[in-house]
């Protein structure tokens, strides 16, 4: 069975508000024309909406043509660009020089309007939606925040539905799985104060060159001593910064910082204690201070396995079986949809946009590139997924 039939012949019409979002793109909680452009179609459709929720979130809730089963169930789409100069070449390219939609969040926004659209249309299910238009999501935590403003409190959610588009996978497949899907990304900067001098006269400092170059190696320990091999992390150093410029003066500071990946609490717990312990340590033994702020930015994506059956009966009536991964491999990418699975359950997709046999298409770009651009021919996919879904969880019948 295919996409649903009118979201298909919307298509075009959707299409024109993404490529309408692509052109105005804003980053981390200055989304204002993508949130005023929600708004906007949301009071042509009567559909009520709470706004200012994280800055320029937006919550619409559709009921059923019944409400009596009493479920609830939350579909997400993230609204916010990227701080990159876009280079697609593209009709409808950013107007906004140095912002992006690098993501597809522009996409993702729109494809969540087309199923707001068709829902309120025909209200074929029996309980109550709430659409999360959500700011934020690189690098912002915006899920987080709207979590800590009251969305479930305000929106209570049984299950909450997200999906992301993937260049990686053909147009008309789909991908996802029980369990971790996009790991916990956290962040540190270690910064480590010694004795610098003259470059002649090593003897007399403690060259924060030598400590920080000692830790790098170090640290690339723990992933390969401290964490189980079955297990899955990264511990990335990737910036590095020393000296003053001079060719003969040793500085006095040295700062490094990076980046830890995992699907385990566990294990993001036990390398922050690691590279305290290391840090520490090795700046004892040469006599330099150390100072570490480590954040733990956002939690992996960790899929329910009810959220994963009910999001395969979906895309079974949208794709057909045999597009569908139900069990794909994990990425260590990150994504801030994980906040709202560590509340509720529920389940996140991987979208295929990629075009076969057409290797410099921007949509086969990988997300964040300059050159990237969504792919307007998984619209009705997306819509139609969140369609489904809602209707096949809270049937009208039975
Ligand atoms: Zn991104
Ligand atoms: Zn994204």
């Amino acid at each position: 069975m295919p996409v649903i039939n009118s979201i298909a012949n919307d298509k075009d019409e959707v299409a024109a508000w993404r490529q309408e979002l692509h052109q105005n793109p804003q980053t981390c909680y200055e989304e204002e024309f993508a949130s005023a452009f929600v708004k906007k179609k949301l009071t042509e459709w009567g559909i009520p909406f709470k706004e200012n929720i994280a800055k320029t979130g937006v919550v619409a809730t559709i009921e059923g043509q019944k409400t009596d089963s009493g479920k609830r169930i939350g579909l997400r789409a993230d609204m916010d660009a990227l701080d990159i100069i876009e280079k697609s070449g593209v009709a409808h390219a950013s107007k906004n020089p140095g912002k992006m939609h690098a993501c597809g969040h522009d996409g993702h926004t729109a494809t969540l309007l087309g199923a707001a659209k068709y829902l309120s249309e025909n209200r074929n299910f029996n309980g109550t939606v709430h659409l999360i238009f959500q700011p934020a999501e690189e690098g912002g935590r915006g899920a987080h925040k709207m979590i800590e403003e009251g969305l479930f409190k305000d929106f209570p959610c049984d299950a909450v539905y997200g999906l992301h588009n993937w260049p990686w996978m053909p147009v008309g497949k789909v991908a996802t799985r029980v369990g971790p899907l996009l790991a916990s990304v956290d962040e540190f900067e270690i910064t480590i104060t010694g004795v610098g001098g003259h470059a002649a006269m090593p003897h007399q400092t403690n060259d924060p060159a030598i400590i920080a170059s000692q830790l790098v190696m170090g640290l690339q320990s723990i992933v390969s001593r401290n964490v189980d091999p079955v297990e899955t992390a990264v511990l990335s150093i990737t910036n590095m910064n020393v000296g003053t410029g001079a060719f003969n003066i040793i500085g006095d500071v040295a700062k490094l910082s990076g980046t830890v990946r995992t699907f385990n609490n566990d294990i993001r717990h036990k390398i922050k204690k690691r590279i305290e312990d290391m840090l520490e340590y090795t700046c004892k033994a040469y006599g330099a201070e150390c100072h570490m702020d480590y954040d733990f930015n956002i939690d992996a994506t960790i899929n329910t396995p009810d959220g994963v059956v009910a999001a395969v009966e979906a895309l079974k009536e949208v794709v057909g079986e045999e597009n569908i991964d139900a069990d794909c491999a994990p990425c260590m990418g990150g994504e801030d949809f994980g906040a709202y699975l560590t509340e509720k359950p529920g389940a996140f997709i991987f979208v295929g946009q990629g075009v076969e046999g057409d290797e410099k298409s921007p949509h086969n770009h990988g997300l964040h590139s300059p050159y990237y651009d969504f792919n307007d021919d998984i619209i009705p996919v997306g819509a139609s997924f969140f369609a489904r879904v809602v209707e096949k969880s809270m049937p009208l019948e039975g």
